[in-house]
């Protein structure tokens, strides 16, 4: 399966001078499908692992398949001000501006081998709040994986000694 034939670029999305990669061409072939969260799993095999991570929105859609999947627990990463219970949040910078994610607290426990997943690593913060949600509640992330990873935005330079992969690289 190449999975690139699979990812429609979209110009100028969501705003000028960004191709942004759409990964709902992938979700609507079941084969893609499959290959994408198989692939997952196959990566997650060389880790003992508790409990899986999805940031919003896009982790969710590959993070509760790998869940399944592996018989694994899923823990949903969400923007402010969407999680009923007691939260940690962690503030990142962005280009312009700064995102604020959010776990609930007992979401994780001292000891707990996590992995997260997401459908994309652009610059790294999604995936670094995240690591530092849970290294503050005592888990350890024990790896990291994506289906596809934009190179030359360097997000791994923010991720250095961290156990990253991904299915696909542009
Ligand atoms: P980062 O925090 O800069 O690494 O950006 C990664 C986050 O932004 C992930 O949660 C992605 O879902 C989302 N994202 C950024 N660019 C794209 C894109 O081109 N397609 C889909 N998601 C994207």
């Amino acid at each position: 399966m190449n999975l690139k034939d699979k990812i429609r670029n979209i110009e100028g999305f969501p705003k000028e001078g960004i191709g942004f990669k759409d990964i709902t061409t992938v979700l609507k072939d079941k084969d893609a499908f499959k290959y994408s969260i198989d692939e997952l799993k196959k990566m997650s095999s060389e880790v003992e692992f508790d409990t899986i991570l999805g940031p919003e929105a896009r982790g969710f859609l590959v993070g509760a398949p790998l869940a399944y999947a592996t018989n694994k627990a899923f823990v949903p990463v969400r923007k402010p001000g969407k999680l009923p219970a007691e939260t940690i949040s962690y503030e990142y910078d962005l280009e312009y501006g700064t995102d604020k994610l959010e776990i609930h607290k007992d979401a994780i426990n001292k000891g707990d081998k996590v992995i997260i997943v997401d459908d994309l690593l652009a610059t790294g913060g999604t995936v670094l709040s995240t690591i530092k949600m849970v290294e503050e509640l005592g888990g350890e992330v024990v790896g990291i994986y994506f289906l596809m990873e934009l190179t030359f935005l360097n997000g791994r330079k923010h991720l250095e000694g961290y156990n990253i992969k991904s299915i696909i690289e542009y």
